[in-house]
């Protein structure tokens, strides 16, 4: 008889975005001729950059001929990918890597989700709140997580992030064992400064704790004073793990690629004491479990740091922070409060009167017309909260503005 993982089972039923969809279909249903106007999902809504496009029709052109063909790739990834990401993304900031500490994959979800298989099932972990749900639920799957007790899963320290902290967690007064950060924040919009970083890093170092730096916004970081990689810390090389991805980057959330930085001065504990490099386990891991991201993806990867790739990318994102500011100017305006928006491509909106996550989301979406999601979705500290995307296109984002004011403002 197989016998299931039972961890599975105490997950709750409802995933956040179905949950949403099955509402806004409802609304559909009995309002079919309102057009609505999604600010929820965080997908991209414009088209890859012309260099990556040309880079990947050159690389299905490579696999028609015998000389150019591709079969099975290096699980970590093609090294002209890896130097690229080295070049481009390290080596400015003054952090050296070798090319095997960066593992190519197939976006940063995988890896987030992936990399518990490395780690003790009875770590202690804790997170943010709230938080991108995959890292919970990665944790409860393998039963790292416990019990679901009111809310809050028994082995899992969460961190309130509020206006109160400015969003800003605080160093706990307990050893954690594993630790998830994300910055620039998604849900909250937020970043952390250097100080704030640092804080963190030197908590890992001397409690031992293996942070989980997920930098999968850093490209929509204005801010010079704004850290994009945990290793601009000093000493994070030895407490870190990062996780980057092209989906928000370079629009490759269809496309599939991302990369995890795993340092071979990083170490974790055996029972008896032992250290081991984790570069070592998670070789090992992706070598058995992961066949590679596939040659034209990585090809497409590679032209995101060619200078054309560069300068189409910068402009994308452009027009994301310029929707994120109109979005924020807007809604202001309307004397809502608004986090984020300003390092991210996420607004974090305060409900008025202490409405929940869910009221708002239902009264937006009857009265204006306008999809968010309910930031309680995210973890108990983002209830009286919704997130706005700035994914969309400039008409709708314009026209979202319109809509909320007038159904606030009467
Ligand atoms: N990390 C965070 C914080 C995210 O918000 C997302 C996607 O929304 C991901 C990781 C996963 O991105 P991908 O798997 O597309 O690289």
């Amino acid at each position: 008889m197989a016998l299931v993982n039972e961890h599975f089972l105490k997950l709750p039923n409802n995933y956040l975005f179905s949950d949403i969809a099955k509402r806004v279909n409802t609304f559909k249903v009995t309002h079919p001729k309102v057009d609505l106007i999604r600010l929820g999902i965080g997908d991209v809504t414009q088209p890859l950059a012309k260099a990556v496009t040309d880079a990947m029709h050159k690389a299905v052109d490579d696999m028609t001929t015998k000389e150019n063909f591709h079969g099975y790739g290096p699980e970590q990834g093609y090294n002209f990918l890896i130097e690229a990401i080295i070049k481009n993304d390290y080596a400015p900031r003054g952090i050296h890597l070798e090319n095997s500490e960066v593992f190519i994959n197939d976006g940063a979800k995988s890896d987030t989700g992936n990399i518990g298989d490395i780690l003790r099932h009875d770590n202690s972990v804790g997170v943010t709140d709230p938080i991108y749900p995959v890292y919970i639920d990665s944790n409860v799957m393998c039963g790292r997580a416990g019990t679901l007790e009111n809310g809050s899963w028994s082995n899992v320290v969460y961190l309130p992030c509020l206006m109160e902290n400015n969003f800003i967690p605080e160093i706990p007064d307990k050893r954690i064992d594993i630790l998830y950060l994300c910055y620039p924040n998604n849900p909250t919009g937020t970043v952390l400064s250097k100080q704030e970083l640092k804080k963190w890093v030197d908590y890992a170092l001397a409690n031992d704790t293996l942070i989980l730096y997920d930098a999968a916004y850093e490209a929509y970081i204005q801010d010079p004073n704004i850290p994009h990689s945990i290793y601009e810390i000093r000493g994070a090389k030895k407490v870190a793990i990062e996780f980057r991805s092209f989906s928000k980057t370079a629009g490759f959330t269809g496309i599939r690629c991302g990369y995890t930085v795993v340092p071979k001065e990083l170490t974790a504990a055996t029972l008896d004491g032992e250290r081991i490099q984790l570069n070592k386990l998670w070789n090992r891991r992706q070598s058995t479990k992961f066949n590679g991201t596939s040659y034209i993806t990585q090809k497409g990867a590679e032209a995101v740091f060619s200078p054309e790739g560069k300068e189409q990318i910068r402009e994308i994102i452009n027009y994301y922070m310029t929707n994120a500011k109109i979005m924020k100017e807007g809604l202001e305006s309307i004397g809502l409060k608004v986090y984020g928006g300003e390092n991210a491509p996420y607004l974090w909106v305060k409900t008025p009167d202490g409405i929940s996550s869910w009221k708002f989301f239902d009264q937006m979406l009857y009265e204006a017309h306008v999809v968010g999601t309910p930031g309680v979705g995210f973890g108990p500290s983002g209830e009286g909260y919704i997130r706005l995307t700035a994914f969309g296109e400039r008409e709708d984002c314009k026209e979202a503005m319109k809509r909320l004011k007038k159904w606030i403002n009467g």
